[in-house]
C-alpha cells in the first residue's frame, strides 16, 4: 500500500533488523536515506537493490515536496544511519508535511539507542525524559543542564566519544552526586555500561577516556531530606523556647 513508511533500523548489529523493516524496504520505490553510503551497507546486508534519495530536514526545497507526492501513490521509506528516525534524527518536518498533504503514515517501529540504554541502567523508568545531545558550547551547555535539574525524571542524553569527559564535568557540576549510567556501543563488539554518581563516571572517564557512540542516563533528582516528627517538634520546641 503506498504512504511514507518510517523504518526502524539497527543500532549497530544488523541482527536487530525487524522482518517488517526488510519487507517494507524490499517493498519500497525509494528510499529516503539520512546518508545513503550507510544505508547501501544495510541494503547489501538484506541482499537488496532499491533506489535511493538522500534526505535531511533541511534538505533542498524540492526534495521533500517530491518524496510526499510520490509517497500518495507509492511506498517511500524513511531510514537514518542507525535506530530510529526521527530520533535525533531527520525526518520530523518530512512527516508533518506529509501529514499535512494527507499521506497515509505508517511507522515500524524498532532498535533506538535511547530506549536500549534506559533497559541497561538500572535507573528509574516510569518517567524519563530524553534532552538528546547537550550543546557543544561551555555556557549553552550549562544553561541547558540548568534547565534539566529541575525535571523530576530519569534524563537521557545522546553524547560522542570525544565530548564525554567535558559533559560528564558539567553534569556532575549541574546536577550533583545523582547515581548515572555511561552505555557505549549497544549491541555492538565493545559495548559496555559504566553506572556511579555522576561525580564518580566524571572521574573515571577523565582518568580512562571511552570512544564510540555513547548514552548517558541520569537518575532524577535526589529527593529532598524530609524531616520526621520527633526532629520537627525539637525544631518547634527549640524556636518556642527563644520566643518566650
Ligand atoms: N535515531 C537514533 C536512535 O534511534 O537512537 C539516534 C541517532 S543520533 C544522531 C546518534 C547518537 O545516538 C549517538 O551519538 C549516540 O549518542 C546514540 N547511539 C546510537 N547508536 C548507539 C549505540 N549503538 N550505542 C550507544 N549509543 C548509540
Amino acid at each position: 500500500e503506498p504512504g511514507l513508511y518510517i523504518v526502524a533500523t539497527p543500532i549497530g548489529n544488523l541482527g536487530d533488523v525487524t522482518r517488517r523493516a526488510a519487507a517494507v524496504l524490499a517493498a519500497a520505490s525509494v528510499i529516503a536515506a539520512e546518508d545513503t553510503r550507510v544505508t547501501a551497507k544495510l541494503l547489501a546486508h538484506l541482499g537488496l537493490k532499491v533506489p535511493m534519495q538522500a534526505y535531511h530536514d533541511h534538505s533542498a526545497e524540492h526534495v521533500r515536496p517530491a518524496l510526499i507526492a510520490r509517497a500518495a501513490h507509492e511506498v517511500v521509506a524513511l531510514v537514518s544511519d542507525a535506530g530510529t528516525p526521527l530520533i535525533s534524527d531527520p525526518g520530523y518536518k518530512l512527516v508533518r508535511d506529509a501529514r499535512a498533504a494527507g499521506v497515509r503514515i505508517v511507522t515500524l517501529p524498532g532498535p533506538c539507542a535511547a530506549v536500549a540504554a534506559l533497559t541497561l541502567a538500572g535507573l528509574p523508568t516510569d518517567r524519563f525524559l530524553f534532552a538528546g545531545f547537550l550543546p557543544a558550547k561551555a555556557a549553552a551547555r550549562a544553561t541547558a543542564i540548568a534547565e534539566l535539574a529541575g525535571v523530576r525524571a530519569t534524563l537521557v542524553l545522546y553524547e560522542s566519544g570525544p565530548r564525554l569527559a567535558e559533559a560528564l564535568a558539567a553534569l556532575a557540576d549541574g546536577l550533583g552526586p545523582r547515581p548515572a549510567a555511561i552505555s557505549r556501543e549497544i549491541t555492538k563488539r565493545f559495548e559496555e555500561t559504566l553506572t556511579g554518581t555522576l561525580p564518580e563516571l566524571a572521574a573515571a572517564i577523565a582518568e580512562q577516556p571511552r570512544k564510540g557512540e555513547i548514552v548517558i542516563t541520569i537518575g532524577p533528582p535526589l529527593a529532598a531530606p524530609v524531616a520526621d516528627e520527633a526532629t520537627l517538634d525539637a525544631a518547634l520546641q527549640a524556636a518556642l523556647a527563644t520566643a518566650t
